[in-house]
């Protein structure tokens, strides 16, 4: 049997900048209910449209030193940081080892999966960074891409396997929503306020259709975990008032992203070495 093909890693990068670099847009474009497509980039304070070499991804922000070349105003440093960011995550896709995607998954095909999901969290995590919230358009989109992905990845290997991980999935994603929905309702019973957003049950049940059961419960736990001890930081140094709100969607993508990276095998064993069952 030949070898299976796999996706190159530096076109990996290349096409990650330039996907981060759209990302950006729609994370700024899509709560401002602004086309994604029209019109084309543009400085936000003088309007100026940008010419090809102001529009390559991390290089012109450089070469730029970080300022529109019309009116002088300052860009952000998170739009390189985000190009960055995607093209390092395309990367890591094309040798990443997720579970719940069948035996055999061909490289390409998972690579492939990986690139949309990863970008798919992207600008949710912006947004939810940016303005607490979570679009339920984006949510649902992505949670039915996760469930026709994982069926097309098991259909590639069998009608049986396919079928099979239809179902896991679409169970995870709905025992994301409720699970989640559940944990919000009852949090609130106990604390009087709203402790969680809707727009968390959507993501997790995003999470649920690309990652199956296992792999959700990995992504809460990791989420829950690294949510406690930023919201710790933030609290003892400070920079986080008292009743303050702050997104979780972030967690929950990280979380998704490093199980989708690493598998759940991984995950699982260092689970158990913290429970002290030394899985
Ligand atoms: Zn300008």
């Amino acid at each position: 049997m030949p070898p299976l093909p796999s996706a190159d890693p530096l076109l990996a990068a290349l096409l990650g900048a330039c996907v981060g670099s759209f990302l950006n847009v729609v994370a700024w474009r899509l709560p401002r209910e602004e086309s994604v497509v029209h019109p084309g980039s543009h400085c936000p304070r003088c309007g100026t449209a940008l010419c090809w070499f102001e529009n390559v991804p991390v290089l012109s922000w450089l070469l730029l030193r970080g300022r529109c070349r019309h009116c002088g105003t300052q860009i952000a440093a998170r739009y390189p940081l985000v190009e960055l960011l995607t093209a390092g995550l395309w990367v890591a896709a094309t040798l990443a080892q997720p579970s719940g995607l069948g035996p055999e998954p061909a490289p390409l095909l998972q690579a492939l999966a990986g690139w949309l999901l990863l970008s798919w969290l992207i600008p949710l995590t912006l947004i939810d960074l940016d303005r607490l919230w979570l679009p339920e358009g984006l949510c649902r989109i992505g949670l039915l891409l996760g469930l026709a992905t994982t069926t097309a990845i098991g259909l590639s290997q069998g009608i049986e396997l396919a079928r099979t991980l239809l179902l896991h999935h679409l169970l995870a994603a709905t025992v994301g929503l409720l699970g989640f929905e559940a944990m919000s309702a009852g949090a609130e019973k106990l604390i009087g306020r709203p402790a969680l957003g809707l727009g968390d049950a959507k993501l997790a049940a995003l999470l649920g259709a690309w990652l199956g059961l296992t792999g959700l419960g990995l992504t809460v736990v990791l989420a829950v975990f690294s949510g406690a001890v930023v919201g710790l930081a933030g609290r003892l140094s400070g920079r986080l008032g008292r009743h303050e709100p702050f997104p979780f969607g972030p967690f929950l993508a990280a979380g998704g992203a490093a199980v989708w990276l690493v598998g759940n095998q991984p995950w699982l064993v260092l689970l158990g070495q913290l429970l002290g069952t030394g899985a």
